[in-house]
């Protein structure tokens, strides 16, 4: 119920317009980005490469207006890969479908995505955002991965259709980040019991990791902070033979530290995403539906 509402709210034009104003909410927010502007993710990229973390960025925003403004973006992102070179961090950008132009049409997004895999050799992510999109989001995706290979998609373990459209993606031999999922779906579309989405990753993780086995290059990135998702993947990996340098495991800026440096210790490869930019409401608003304890932090800077 509670996470309904808050991804209502995520959605809802006037909170999101309000909210931000507050000090309080501006203040809570810190917990998981390090601020506004690219150079707090250097800080903290800096940070986390200290303690053997790599890291993905993306800038904040979805549902533009105009096409203009998704040619904004992808001038922001470009001007952040030529910052990352300089400061020699191995870090990768991560976009959202509706960034870079989607509600506008396939071929606007695939143009936009194609010109930033264009600048850079590593990888550029592609966010997997709500259900209306996936279809949209598989042809921008395919579109590019037959020209490019440094093009990864993110996909959601809630979705009932994904383990479908895994094993249609496999013969591009994609680079593919699974996550659980973070927006309000119903149930016909999305699992609505916590342990079939669980069971849908732990699926997912397999197949990617036996792909890998064959001969598979496409990296497979376990995006989440689960304790016994990540126990799970890890002794599939281990059960199958892999090193450890053939899957990787990404999670949110402030979220688990402490499992994160674990994995390092262990020799994993772990990959923290912070974002930055002005528009974080809703994108704060998700992280908050993941875990709603979270809302006493917020309600500790009201008081604080
Ligand atoms: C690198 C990365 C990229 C992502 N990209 C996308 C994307 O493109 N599209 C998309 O729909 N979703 C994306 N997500 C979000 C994802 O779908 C989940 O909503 C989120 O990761 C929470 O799921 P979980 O696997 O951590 O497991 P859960 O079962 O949600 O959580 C397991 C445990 O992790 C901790 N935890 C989880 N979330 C939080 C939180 N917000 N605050 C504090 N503790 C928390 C808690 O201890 C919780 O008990 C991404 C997540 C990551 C890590």
């Amino acid at each position: 119920m509670l996470r309904n509402s808050l991804l209502w709210a995520s959605t809802n034009p006037f909170l999101a317009e309000r909210l931000p104003r507050y000090r309080f909410v501006q203040k809570a927010t810190k917990r998981f980005m390090p601020g506004e502007d690219f150079d707090d993710v250097v800080r903290e990229a800096q940070n986390l490469k200290a303690k053997g973390i790599t890291t993905t960025t993306t800038l904040l925003g979805e549902n533009l207006i105009s096409l203009g403004e998704a040619d904004s973006v992808v001038a922001g992102y470009q001007q952040d890969l030529r910052r990352i070179e300089d400061v020699g961090l191995d870090m990768e950008i991560s976009v959202k479908p509706t960034q870079i132009g989607l509600d506008f049409g396939v071929d606007e997004a695939r143009d936009r995505l194609a010109q930033l895999a264009d600048s850079t050799d590593s990888l550029v992510w592609v966010d997997m955002e709500g259900s209306e999109y996936v279809d949209r989001t598989l042809e921008m995706f395919r579109s590019v991965k037959e020209e490019k290979s440094n093009v990864g998609l993110c996909v959601q373990s809630y979705l009932r259709r994904t383990e479908a459209d895994i094993e249609a993606l496999l013969p591009l031999d994609p680079a593919i980040r699974i996550v659980k999922g973070a927006y309000n779906e119903p149930e016909s579309i999305a699992f609505p019991s916590k342990g079939d989405v669980d069971r849908g990753f732990v699926k997912l993780a397999q197949t990617l990791l036996r792909a890998r086995l064959n001969g598979a290059q496409g990296r497979v990135v376990l995006g989440t902070h689960d304790p016994r998702m990540i126990a799970e993947t890890t002794r599939i990996a281990f059960e199958l033979g892999l090193d450890k340098e053939q899957y990787e495991f990404a999670m949110l800026f402030g979220i688990q530290r402490d499992e994160q440096e674990r994995l390092v210790r262990q020799g994993h490869h772990v990959r923290v995403l912070v974002s930055y930019g002005s528009a974080w409401f809703p994108w704060y608003m998700r992280r908050l539906a993941e875990r709603p304890a979270n809302l006493w932090f917020v309600a500790k800077q009201l008081v604080g």
